[in-house]
């Protein structure tokens, strides 16, 4: 099952404001949306750039998956998602090649996206998303 297209790039952010107006006054971005997800402890500003978007991370505790990446790394990429028709069917797939996965089966994320992770142990490094709009 194919990737339709990146749907978008994580950031880890120390700041969100200030993340927001670089991306609005330097690279010419518009902030189409804010939301707080609660399950994952933090706060997303979202920009479009074609069909992919750009997702701001800030924490909003510091022992959530975000604060502590941070903690760690400091701040900037910190995953990249990609579209799928069944994020379900890939998550499954996933693990009968013998991936790691973060999550088994599809949660809810930011923008009513279905989303689980694999593991970046099993992704050449990259923490990466699966996602639909289902
Ligand atoms: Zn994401």
């Amino acid at each position: 099952m194919k990737p339709t297209h990146i749907e978008h790039i994580g950031i880890a952010v120390d700041n969100l404001e200030e993340s927001i107006k670089y991306h609005e006054e330097v690279l010419g971005l518009e902030c189409y949306g804010i939301e707080e997800v609660k399950d994952q402890k933090v706060k997303t500003a979202f920009f479009k750039v074609g069909d992919t978007k750009i997702e701001l991370l800030e924490s909003t505790d510091p022992e959530g998956p975000i604060g502590k990446y941070i903690e760690k790394k400091g701040p900037g990429i910190h995953h990249i998602a990609y579209a799928v028709p069944d994020a379900a069917a890939k998550l499954k797939e996933a693990q009968e090649k013998g991936l790691r996965v973060i999550d088994k089966e599809p949660r809810k994320g930011a923008e009513g996206l279905n989303i689980g992770f694999l593991h970046p142990k099993s992704t050449q490094g990259v923490l990466t998303e699966i996602c639909d709009h289902k």
